[in-house]
Order: C-alpha cells, then structure tokens, then sequence
C-alpha cells in the first residue's frame, strides 16, 4: 500500500467545511487505489493568529515541509482586517508559506463544465472545447525587479515642486525562465502536448531572452510537444475570441496574473476554480477563492474548488492520474445530473436540487464508488 502525507491548512471562513469535504473524498479515493492518505492538520491565517499570536507558526510550516503535499482551504475575514502595520495579517501566512516552500509555478485550470454555460458572460458557441492551464511564473518579473522613485530632472510638479518620476524593473534569469518553461512542457505532456509562450518579444528585452530559453529547452528535451509564440496582447484577445485554442498556456509574473483572472473569468464560477503552487520541493494546492466569510458555518459553501485542487494534487503531487481523471469524471457526472450548490445554481435549477456543502460532497464521493 502507498501513502502519502497531506499537510491540512483548513484556515478561516468556509475553510474548515470545505476542507473535511476534501478528507472524505480522498478516503473513497483511498480505498480504490491502494493508497493510504495520512493528514497533518495545521494552522494558517486568522485561526493562527487567535491561538498564536502568527499567522504561519514555526508548527505549520515543519507540517508542511514534512509532508508530500500541502491543501490549503481559505484564510482572512473581517475579523483580522488592520490597518496597522504592526498587527499580523492572515495573507502574510498565506505569502509567508508560498516563499518558505519556494514556490515558483502557479498553475491554474480553466476547464468549461457544459452544465455550467450559463455562467459564463460569453455566448455559449465560443467556449465549447474550453480546458486550458496557465502556468504563471510567481518570484520573478516585475513584482520582485528594482523599484523606486526619484525626483524627475526633467519636469516639474503640478504643485509648482520638482517632479518625481518611480521605476520597476522587469528582470529575468535564464533558470528563472526555464523552470518554469519546463513545468508548462511537463504539464502538456499530461494534456493536451500544445503550449503557447506568451511574451511581448517586440518590444521587452526580457521577452526576448524569455523565448530564446522557452525554445532551447523545447527543442533539446520537450520537441514532442507543440510550441507556439504569442504576444500578450494578442493572447488577452484570443482567450475572448478563441479560447479553446488554449491547451497549455506559459507566462511571466504580470502577465500570468492578468491573463489567469481574464480567464478564469470563462467559466463564470469563483466556487469552482482551483489552482497548484509548485516548486522543486512540497507543492501547495488551493481553491482560487477566498473564505467567504459571509456564508461561513452555513454549510452552503461549494466544494468543489476545493475537490478540484484534490484532483491537481493527485495529478501533480501523486501521479495518480487515473484517480484524477475519475474524481473529474465524478463531478461533472454530478453537475450533468443537475446538482448545484447555491452559488452555481440559476432561476432554472429546481429547489431540491440545490444543496449544501456536506451533501455536495456527499454526491461526489458517492460517484467515485458507483
Ligand atoms: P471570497 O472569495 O471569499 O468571496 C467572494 C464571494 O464569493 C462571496 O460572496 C462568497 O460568499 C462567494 N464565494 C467564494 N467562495 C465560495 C464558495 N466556495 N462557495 C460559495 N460561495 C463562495 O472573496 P472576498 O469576499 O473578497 O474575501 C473574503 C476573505 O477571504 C478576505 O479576508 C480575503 O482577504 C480572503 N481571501 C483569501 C484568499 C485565499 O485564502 N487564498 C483569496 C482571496 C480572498
């Protein structure tokens, strides 16, 4: 029998109810491959600075490192909100356990759920066919580049004063840039085998030194694989147009951060969206949403971003690809029959098909055995 160990970050808000969803799916999952999930529970955020004093214990972070994978459910909530920068924040455990495990690759699906078409803003005849990743590079570029202001020789103040011009910088090194080309290149050959490098090599030089290393790397260990060049600004347009061309989709820092919330935006659901943070060590899986601290302790949270961050770390984390496929499989079996929690559920859903988050997973895990 295999094991795995699962560093557990249940959080704030709806985080705990969505986390124990997770548990009971991965002990179906469990049994029906041999697999022994062990779970160290830990604490993140608001809950860790209540019964700490931090927001990322020295605890948690052993937790984490110790085990194969961390899921981490939501953190944060009004109850912690400062303005003063002397208190702890909850993201500063969420920042603080990205940077500790040296996480460098964001991995974020966007896969259409045909029940789910009405949720999207676009016509339904564009995103037949969508499931793409975008794979976002997350130390480096822009966010983390030389930055500062300084007073404008050049121009003065409207306030009469010297001008001040400010500067950030966009810097990257080639292993920067082929880690994680060779993240995109590996998660293709799990998919689709397309990428697309997305990249502003007209104008930006990093963009240039960016594709000669995207190319060389293709070419010396990844040619099975389809590589094609865009430009950002053609890419933000084709994920409207066309964006089932999409399979694997590779990009800077600031780039990767617009580009993935323009299309996560294809599927219409926060409640559905998951994402991987992986580096050479522990990856972190996580629901792109937050902990909606507004419907906590209601049990009417959605699951499953939460089972879709599962899936991502069975696939990536255990390559346990067969059990990925079959909790995928699982709930969108679910969504097909009609089943809905509260946030994915429109006018045309019948009341007795709209449930809560205990029941959601319920369905799941009752799929994954029938
Ligand atoms: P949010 O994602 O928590 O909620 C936005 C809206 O979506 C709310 O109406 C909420 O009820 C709904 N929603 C979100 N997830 C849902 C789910 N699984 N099922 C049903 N409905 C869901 O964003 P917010 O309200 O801006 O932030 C709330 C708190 O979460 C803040 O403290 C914020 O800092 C924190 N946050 C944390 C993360 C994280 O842990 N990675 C991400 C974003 C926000």
């Amino acid at each position: 029998m295999t094991t795995y160990s699962i560093c557990l970050l249940p959080g704030d808000g709806i985080g705990p109810e969505i986390t124990a969803e997770a548990v009971k799916v991965l002990g179906v999952i469990g049994k029906r491959h041999a697999t022994e999930f062990t779970f160290a529970e830990a604490l993140l955020g608001g809950i860790a600075i209540d019964e700490t004093g931090s927001p990322l214990p020295e605890d948690t972070l052993v937790k984490a490192k110790a085990a194969d994978a961390v899921l981490l459910a939501a953190i944060g909530g009004p109850k912690w909100d400062t303005t003063d920068p002397a208190k702890p924040r909850p993201e500063q455990g969420l920042l603080g356990i990205r940077k500790a495990l040296e996480l460098y690759a964001n991995l974020r699906p966007v896969k259409l759920f045909p029940a789910l078409l009405a949720a999207s803003s676009l016509k339904p005849e564009y995103l037949e066919g969508v499931d793409m990743l975008i794979v976002r590079e997350l130390t480096g570029g822009l966010y983390f580049g030389a930055r500062d202001r300084e007073t404008d020789v050049a121009g003065a103040s409207s306030d009469g004063g010297p001008g001040m011009r400010a500067y950030d910088t966009m810097a990257y090194s080639e292993f920067e840039i082929e880690r994680i080309a060779r993240t995109a290149f590996e998660a293709a050959r799990l998919r689709g085998c397309k990428v697309h490098s997305v990249d502003k090599a007209n104008v930006l030089e990093s963009s240039r030194l960016w594709r000669e290393v995207v190319h060389r790397l293709h070419a010396v260990e990844f040619s099975d694989v389809e590589l094609l060049d865009q430009l950002v600004d053609n890419t933000a347009m084709q994920l409207i147009r066309n964006p089932a061309q999409f399979d694997v989709v590779v990009t800077e820092n600031m780039f990767g951060d617009i580009l993935s919330d323009e299309a996560s935006m294809l599927t219409g659901s926060l409640g559905m969206l998951a994402s991987a943070s992986l580096g050479d060590g522990t990856a972190l899986y996580e629901p792109s949403h937050g902990s909606a601290p507004d419907i906590a302790g209601q049990g009417i949270a959605n699951p499953l971003a939460m089972l879709l961050s599962v899936e991502m770390m069975l696939r990536y984390s255990f390559a346990m690809n067969d059990a990925a496929d079959e909790l995928a499989a699982a709930i969108e079996a679910v969504l097909a029959d009609g089943w809905r929690t509260r946030d994915i559920a429109d006018a045309e859903t019948p009341a007795e098909r709209i449930v809560g988050t205990v029941a959601m997973g319920g369905l799941v895990a009752e799929r994954l055995v029938s």
